[in-house]
Parts: C-alpha cells; structure tokens; sequence
C-alpha cells in the first residue's frame, strides 16, 4: 500500500451538483462502485487482492435517457483523457482491412502511453455509442463477409486478449440489449451493465430543474409554472423529449413577442427582455 489514488483519478475541481444529469443517482454510483472502485484503490492493495480494473461497461436503455450524458460526463470527473466518442456503424469500413485498423487507431495513444509509463499512465476512454450495429449476435451480423466478426475480434483483443492494456475503459451504448452477443458481456468485456431507463416522476422534476436553468438564470420562468406539476404531466418522457418540451415552450413565448413575417422580423428588444415562459406556453407545448 503505498499512496491513495482518489486524486489521481477524480478531478478535485469536479462538483457532482454541476453534472446536469437528472434522476440517475442510483444508477451513477452503481458506475462507480462497479467501474471505478478498484480504480481509486492503492496499487499495493489491488496486487494483494488480485483486482482486475473493469475495461469495458456497457449502458443499455431507451433513446434519449442519457445514455450519451453520463458518458461524457465520466469523461469529465475523472482525471482521465478527453473521451474518443465513436459510432458502431462508422467504424465499419468496406475496405479490407480498414475496419480493423479503425479500431486499432483508437487504442493507439493508450498503448503507447501504456509502454511508456505502465499502470502509472492515465485512463483513456473510449465511447462507443450504437454499439448493437456491430455486436450483434453470431451470424446476424455485418454483410456476411466476415468484416464485423474482424472488428469484434480485434476489439476483444484489445479489451481482454493477449495485448491488453490496464489504462482503458470503453463505454458502449445501445438501445437493444437483447441484440448483443453474449459472448461480449463475459467478465474482461462490458462486464458492467447498467440500466438507463426511463426517469420516474422525481428524476422528470430533476431534468425539468436542468432543462430550465437557463431560464431561471434569466429570470424569463414565470411565477406560475410548477416543475412538480410538469413531471407529473410528462410520464414515459425521456430526459430528451423533457428537453424538447422545454425548448418548445420557450419558443411559444418568443412568439408572442416576436412577429415574423414576410422577410422581416420585428421585435422590441425590452419585450424579449421581459419575456415569460408560462405555465400555459408549457401546456401549449
Ligand atoms: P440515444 O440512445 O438515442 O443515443 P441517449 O440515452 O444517449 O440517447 P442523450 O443523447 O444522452 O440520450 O440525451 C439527449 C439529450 O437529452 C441530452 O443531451 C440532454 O440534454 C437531455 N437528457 C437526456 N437525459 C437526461 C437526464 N437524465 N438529465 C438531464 N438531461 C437529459
């Protein structure tokens, strides 16, 4: 046990408040006690435990939950570098050979500061979003000539194979679980699988705080509107379609005061100084 290391992967200056992520307080510290515990721990303990670090986690849910936030905001917390985001069906190439290499060149700086500085070296993050496009189960995948099995392959090596790296951690995304081969959840692979679901009426009131931040800031939320009320109103959104409503309204009450019409727009600076978002712009919405 030589040195604790929650310095070395959490930035200090990170504040949980400013994460802007709504209703997923459960499912944050479930990443965390399960993605990046032994992280933290000191490296005499995690030799003394035989820790393996998790390398790969896997974020599974409806569109639009904030799948692709929580992502990026790991990204942020940790003391790690800036996240390479990558999407499934862009990584397949239909030259051959080029698949493959896509994804070697992702690992590319990782391993080289692997080589150079060993477990010292800091974590990088690769983000993986439609991960299902490429991971489908065996044989219902690619084009049948073979190209997604490399990328598979190739990925895994990377991940858990012989060439294995200490200092990564791929976050893959997807909407469809049930598509995912099996093989790819093993322990070494996205051994951690979260739940992003859909919020419930306390997450809906935490968004609604998120989406309307802004429009407190600058005093343009009227009196009249509830958040409460809004979330109880909005079962089944998701956090992006609580973001579109809340857009929606506020350009009903831009409206209001606004005129455009043939070219022109008209508009008295004051009145848009002035603007409300009502209750009623929200029911509207
Ligand atoms: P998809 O599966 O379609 O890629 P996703 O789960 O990755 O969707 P995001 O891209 O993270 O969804 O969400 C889209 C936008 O909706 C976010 O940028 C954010 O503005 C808003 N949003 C979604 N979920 C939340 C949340 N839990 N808290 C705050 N904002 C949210």
């Amino acid at each position: 046990v030589t040195r604790p290391r929650t310095d070395a992967i959490i930035r200090p200056d990170f504040k949980f408040e400013d994460m802007g992520v709504g209703g997923l307080d459960k499912e944050f510290s479930q990443i965390f006690r399960r993605a990046f515990a032994s992280r933290i721990m000191p490296p005499g303990l995690i030799e003394k435990l035989g820790v393996k670090h998790v390398k790969g986690m896997l974020l599974y849910g409806p569109p639009g939950t904030g799948k692709t936030l929580i992502a990026r905001k790991i990204g942020q917390m940790l003391n790690a570098n800036e996240p390479k985001i990558v999407n499934g069906p862009e990584i397949l190439s239909k030259y051959v050979g080029s698949s493959e290499e896509n994804i070697r060149n992702l690992f590319k700086d990782a391993e080289a500061e692997y080589k150079s500085k060993g477990d010292e070296s800091s974590l990088h993050i690769i983000i993986f979003d439609e991960l299902d496009s490429v991971f489908k189960q065996r044989g219902s995948r690619g084009d049948g000539t073979g190209v997604a099995d490399n990328v598979v392959n190739q990925l895994l090596a990377k991940m858990d194979g012989v060439d294995q790296l200490n200092n990564i951690l791929v976050i893959g995304m997807t909407n469809r679980k049930d598509l995912i081969d099996n093989a790819l959840l093993r322990p070494g692979r996205f051994e951690v699988q979260v739940e992003i679901s859909l919020p419930d009426e306390d997450g809906r009131v935490q968004i609604f705080e998120i989406q309307t931040k802004n429009l407190k800031q600058s005093k343009s939320l009227a009196a009249d509107v509830s958040l409460k009320e809004l979330a109880s109103m909005t079962k089944n959104f998701s956090g992006a379609e609580i973001e579109g409503l809340v857009r929606a309204a506020t350009s009903f009450a831009v409206n209001s005061v606004v005129n455009i019409g043939e070219g022109k727009t008209k508009y008295n600076a004051k009145d848009l100084e002035a603007m409300k978002v009502t209750r009623e712009h929200f029911l509207k919405a």
